[in-house]
């Protein structure tokens, strides 16, 4: 096994990362006409790119995307956390978008590769991590509504830190009964593009009002909760820990999944998915949303049209030592019983 030397990093205040993009050396960019396999794609460097303005994806949002790391670890190494689930959901996506799919192997080498390339913006361990955004953009012209004639596959990635300002403080969030996220039957469940640019304007006034973030309501009945705009939603009461079903309407989120398993096997915990009432929630013990870029923030105050309920103003126990544990697995501080994390410094 060859380990690849790891070159001085680049000159980033590191301490002050937030969620935000910083141009890195190269993404990796391929291609796909419609009814034909995909390019192999290549490393370009980092930038804008031509498209016509009849694009698919300008026109008709026909794009999709995926969230994932690559985090430094104690090993002093680079690794990145189940990107092969990220390489499925992906897939899933794009057929729900009429969008050729890119293979999960193709996938994961234009991950790996584009870390590799940009390996001195991973920060150092404890510092951030390393985000990647892989996209597929309908880029050829249509003018009637279709899919676009081709494609465009992009991995572009940025280092962060914290996606919330204030890293772990407690959020106060908003349900709302004036927006539904997702309709049952509709694209909840994709990386869909369009989901999150019709949550821009509920997030606007639930800001404006000082929230950090929305709590949505299922669309059929408003009688359950689904999820935070851009992270799943978990409960826990009297040492049962409870997330919303995935329905169709709700996007399977992979840390989602890995809070599941950690609290079931290493925590002991009883953990359901089910439909989940607002009061439910307003009467936890502990209340906390996940994702890759939330990693698992706690949430400390819910207001409903009618109430405002405090949580608590502390991290609570069960949050901190899923918080830890995930984490730690992630920068190899602890043993990883899944094998969930894959290095890419070695091959
Ligand atoms: C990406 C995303 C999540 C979190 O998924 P992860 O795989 O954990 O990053 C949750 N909800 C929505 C709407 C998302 O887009």
């Amino acid at each position: 096994m060859k380990t690849v030397e790891i070159e001085a990093l680049q000159d980033i205040n590191w301490d002050k990362l937030t969620f935000s993009l910083t141009p890195t050396r190269s993404m990796y960019l391929a291609r796909c006409a419609l009814g034909k396999p995909w390019e192999t794609g290549d490393l370009v460097p980092f930038g804008d790119i031509p498209v016509s303005p009849a694009a698919g994806v300008l026109n008709y949002g026909q794009g999709v995307f995926e969230g994932t790391k690559a985090f430094r670890t104690v090993k002093d190494r680079v690794v990145l956390f189940r990107p092969d689930r990220n390489a499925r959901r992906f897939v899933k996506s794009a057929e729900r978008l009429c969008i050729p799919p890119v293979p999960e192997d193709m996938f994961l080498d234009s991950v790996v590769s584009t870390v590799r390339d940009n390996m001195d913006f991973v920060p150092p361990l404890d510092k951030g991590s390393l985000y990647i955004r892989p996209c597929i953009w309908g880029t050829g012209p249509v003018l009637g509504v279709k899919p676009a004639s081709s494609y465009t596959f992009v991995v572009y990635v940025s280092p962060v830190g914290p996606y919330f300002r204030g890293g772990m403080t407690c959020l106060h969030l908003k349900v709302t009964r004036f927006f539904h996220r997702a309709a049952p039957k509709g694209t909840g469940n994709a990386k869909a593009i369009g989901n999150y640019a019709a949550s821009l304007f509920p997030l606007k006034l639930a800001k404006e009002k000082g929230f950090d973030e929305v709590i949505y309501l299922n669309a059929a009945n408003e009688k359950w909760v689904e999820e935070v705009g851009s992270a799943n939603l978990f409960i826990l009461k009297d040492d049962v820990l409870k997330t919303p079903r995935l329905g169709g309407s709700i996007l399977p989120g992979v840390t989602r999944d890995s809070v599941i398993q950690i609290a079931r096997d290493l925590l002991s915990l009883d953990v359901h998915e089910l439909d989940i009432t607002v009061d439910e929630v307003l009467q936890a013990d502990e209340v906390f949303c996940t994702g890759t870029a939330a990693v698992i923030t706690p949430i400390g105050q819910i207001t409903t049209d009618q109430e405002h309920q405090v949580i608590g103003e502390d991290v609570g126990p069960v949050t901190r030592e899923l918080r830890d544990i995930l984490t730690g697995i992630q920068r190899e501080k602890r043993e990883d019983p899944y094998g969930w994390v894959y290095p890419v410094t070695e091959f």
